[in-house]
């Protein structure tokens, strides 16, 4: 077969099953998206505290901004000399936050967790992961020679149950888990895994709070500040690219910890540093983030409305979060029901297998703190 026809074939399958993905392009207006004479409210967008669309801040950003930090490319990795002054006060900063030793800053999210994780689990290693966790923790899972188990979603029996049969025949035990579930929206207990995890000397936790920083938390630090673990996590990860507005991600650790990262990991060895542009932002983002309650409040309360209607009309499990989605079981009742709110100006996905489990396709309802009241109320009766 020609790759040609290959790749036609693959096409058509998926056309077939309802899971072709295409790419949608738009033009960004604040929270309102517009192509071809239409516009739609964007309910699909990471952006939870709204600061797309908070152009005072960006003009404060731009105005305080010295010179030196303005690079549009680091131009070489950070091992050679493309850490500027700028990527270690980012993370002076985030170790100062999180009230931690250290912390390491990558290109992305997705760069953070295959690098972390394929550096440290080795054949010696055994991982729990929740099986919900994104694919980045995943892929990253898949590249190292470690012995992976997947436990219950946020089913801490299950995941005891399995540390309990097999800890003994590993060196050391990672349990991976999110935070706040990037598809769902619930939350792990972090406290409990916690004090799981001290009850074995050689079991340390990750914890991705992707979908968390900015958002929960007292200062915005996320889940683990909330409830009050921050200190007890050994791998602490999170990303700028969503309520921060920036891009890239972060991990709070020990000294050592980054210190063995800055040896081993392959995807912050061998790739070029972000921009000190976006390094700058971000460290100027997290330092108002203390500050940003309000937002953090406006979202708790449209996403409390949200979850309420969705409990009136729909029989699932309930989102903890500002990520709402609403299970209807096949890809075309998802597409159906995405295309009828796109048909109201609303601009919300249907997300399908593989991103979630067979017979889960769903609308995934991402809000945020500047949705408007009048398109957030269109919702609440489109639903
Ligand atoms: N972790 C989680 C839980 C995510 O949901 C995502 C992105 N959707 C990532 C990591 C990857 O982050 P980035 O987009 O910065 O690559």
């Amino acid at each position: 077969m020609s790759w040609q026809q290959y790749f036609v074939e693959a096409q058509e399958k998926q056309r077939q099953q309802g899971t072709l993905r295409q790419l949608n392009s738009f033009e960004h207006h604040d929270t309102e998206l517009r192509r071809q004479g239409q516009s739609w409210c964007n309910l699909a967008s990471n952006d939870y505290l709204g600061l797309a669309s908070d152009h005072a801040l960006k003009q404060q950003f731009y105005a305080q901004l010295a010179k030196a930090d303005a690079g549009l490319s680091a131009s070489s990795s950070r091992l050679l000399t493309g850490t500027f002054s700028t990527h270690s006060a980012l993370e002076q900063t985030l170790a100062a936050l999180f009230d931690r030793e250290a912390a390491l800053v990558f290109g992305s999210g997705y760069h953070m967790n295959v690098g972390i994780l394929s550096a440290i689990a080795d054949k010696q290693t055994l991982v729990l992961a929740d099986k919900l966790v994104h694919a980045s923790m995943i892929d990253g899972l898949r590249l190292s020679p470690a012995k992976l188990l997947r436990y219950k979603h946020n089913d801490l029996q299950h995941l005891e149950q399995l540390l309990h049969t097999y800890h003994g025949d590993y060196e050391r035990v990672l349990i991976v888990t999110e935070s706040i579930f990037s598809m769902d929206g619930d939350i792990a207990d972090l406290q409990a895994l916690v004090q799981l995890k001290q009850r074995y000397p050689q079991v340390a936790l990750y914890v991705d709070e992707a979908h968390a920083v900015g958002v929960r938390g007292q200062t915005g630090l996320g889940c683990a500040e909330e409830q009050q673990c921050v200190q007890d996590i050994d791998f602490l990860v999170g990303t700028f690219g969503k309520a921060l507005h920036s891009v890239g991600g972060y991990v709070v650790c020990s000294q050592v910890v980054r210190d063995y990262l800055v040896n081993h990991m392959r995807t912050f060895i061998f790739s070029t540093a972000l921009p000190p542009l976006n390094m700058a932002w971000t460290d100027f983002v997290l330092q108002r983030l203390a500050a940003m309650q309000a937002r953090r409040d406006r979202l708790q309360r449209l996403t409390l409305q949200l979850r309420e209607r969705v409990a009136e009309r729909y029989d699932q499990h309930l989102s903890a979060s500002h990520i709402v989605p609403v299970v209807l079981g096949s890809n075309e009742a998802a597409l159906s029901k995405a295309q009828q709110l796109q048909e109201q100006g609303l601009w919300v996905m249907a997300v399908r297998p593989p991103t979630v489990p067979m017979n889960q396709a769903r609308l995934r309802i991402s809000l945020t703190a500047d949705v408007p009241e009048a398109d957030f109320e269109r919702l609440l009766t489109c639903l």
